[in-house]
């Protein structure tokens, strides 16, 4: 579970003081009744309720946040200074108002949400803690601001049920617009300078074919040091490009659906030429146990393990993750290897190389992150590979994590959620029907003209 920011837990603590305080006055008060030093015992205790009001009061206008507590009629209970700032609606009139009225959440395209999606009725549905950095907000005034939001259940202890919940939000316009700003900046730059890395890639190439031209052996060391250092510089702004676009869900992706095993032993035969050069062998296992060995001599079943993702993304992944094999390797063998169960589709890529520190494993797929030791210092790379790898695999659900031991070897798996064969043949049915569509498109296309 994510850490609350630091005003949401204040405003939890002082509500929950609140609340604590006032529940266990009332029983008290109640109790006090029958009993002889009821009028001394009342004044105390009605002070003492009067001082944590004021206390919480105090905390809750003091911070910037908004902090409404909602009850289980969904109805407003508390609305401080924050939260009336950030909505524009004043304190008096969200009061008692049902939240949806006052907190109108917008999902990130600017839609309303429908109940099912909205946060502000699962968090009563699900009773768990929600971290919302997506939603927007449409003010009084029906402006729509970015806003982080988290909302936390009370619940009852004998019953489990939720009895209320605590929304602290944040105006992240600004924020979200910077963000924004940088990546349009990181995408325009990247794209424009591809376009000439990639025709200064293609001279050298071709300075570099003996067919072309003809240089002399110190002009031909120069001009493929200026070849490689120009392909790693364009491999640079497209793995820029790629992960800008991840960020901010523009990767392109046309899903199909993919029998990984032929996929990846087609794939790993093109793979294993670059580990093959470094001298690495390289093996690829279809490790599953409810396969039947083809040495047995009998039929031959081998499983069919479906997914459904963008090939051509799915090979950006694995590419990604045999190359650093190589790269971070320096003898031994790479492994790729495949395996599922029923809802699953495993693959794996492993090797016998450098390994990676346990502090670092957790930090491995976040943006820019290197791995900062003298094995990796002399080794170039821009820390984006892992953070494209783990975009992509998200995109179709999955999961892809590492496990490593320091001078043994690391493992990378991606899970994937596995299709069945009926689903399959659904979906490639689906997909042929698409794929005769353009060619109706393009023919009545043709004939208007
Ligand atoms: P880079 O371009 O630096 O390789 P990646 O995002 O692909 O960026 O990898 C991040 C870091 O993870 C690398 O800098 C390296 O330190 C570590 N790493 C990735 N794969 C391996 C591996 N197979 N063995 C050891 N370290 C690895």
């Amino acid at each position: 579970m994510m850490p609350l920011p630091l005003a949401a837990e204040i405003a939890l603590a002082a509500l929950a003081v609140a609340l604590i305080v006032t529940l266990s006055i009332i029983v008290r008060l109640k109790k006090g009744k029958h009993q002889q030093q009821a009028v001394s015992t009342d004044a105390v205790l009605q002070d003492s309720l009067r001082d944590e009001k004021q206390k919480s009061s105090i905390i809750l206008s003091a911070i910037q946040d908004g902090v409404v507590l909602i009850d289980s009629q969904h109805n407003i209970q508390s609305f401080n200074h924050g939260a009336s700032d950030i909505t524009g609606w004043s304190v008096d009139e969200a009061l008692k108002l049902n939240v949806e009225t006052v907190l109108q959440l917008a999902d990130p395209k600017g839609e309303a949400y429908s109940t099912e999606a909205n946060p502000l009725d699962r968090i009563f549905k699900e009773g768990e803690v929600l971290h919302d950095t997506s939603s927007m907000l449409v003010t009084r005034s029906d402006k729509r601001i970015a806003i982080n939001l988290d909302l936390s259940p009370l619940k009852d202890d004998a019953t489990g049920q939720v009895t209320a919940a605590v929304a602290v939000f944040r105006d992240v316009s600004q924020q979200r617009a910077d963000e924004q700003r940088r990546a349009d900046f990181i995408s325009t730059a990247s794209h424009e300078m591809r376009t000439p890395v990639a025709a200064i890639e293609g001279y050298l190439a071709l300075a570099l074919n003996d067919k072309v031209s003809s240089i002399d052996a110190r002009a031909r060391e120069y001009l493929t040091k200026a070849h490689s250092s120009t392909q790693h510089l364009g491999k640079l702004f497209q793995d820029l490009l790629t992960s800008a676009k991840a960020e901010d869900g523009r990767l392109s992706s046309h899903p199909t659906v993919i029998d990984m095993g032929s996929y990846l032993e087609q794939l790993s035969q093109d793979l294993k030429f670059a580990a093959e050069k470094k001298g690495l062998f390289t093996e690829f296992i279809f490790g599953a146990s409810d396969m039947i060995d083809a040495s047995a001599g009998a039929n031959v079943v081998k499983p069919l393990y479906y997914v459904f993702a963008d090939a051509d993304r799915m090979r950006e992944v694995i590419t990604n993750l045999f190359d650093n094999a190589v790269k971070y390797t320096p003898e031994g063998k790479i492994t790729i290897g495949l395996t599922a169960d029923d809802s699953v589709v495993q693959f794996y890529i492993k090797d016998t190389g450098a390994g990676i520190p346990a502090e670092d494993i957790p930090h491995l797929f976040q943006k820019f992150y290197r791995v900062d030791n003298s094995a990796t210092r002399t080794i170039g790379g821009t820390g984006l590979g892992l953070f494209i790898c783990r975009k992509i695999v998200e995109l179709y659900s999955g999961r892809v994590w590492a496990e490593s031991e320091l001078g043994e070897g690391s493992t990378f798996f991606v899970n994937l959620p596995r299709i069945s064969s009926q689903k399959a043949d659904q979906l490639k049915l689906e997909e042929s029907k698409n794929a005769e569509l353009p060619n109706i498109t393009s023919l009545t296309q043709g004939m208007v003209q």
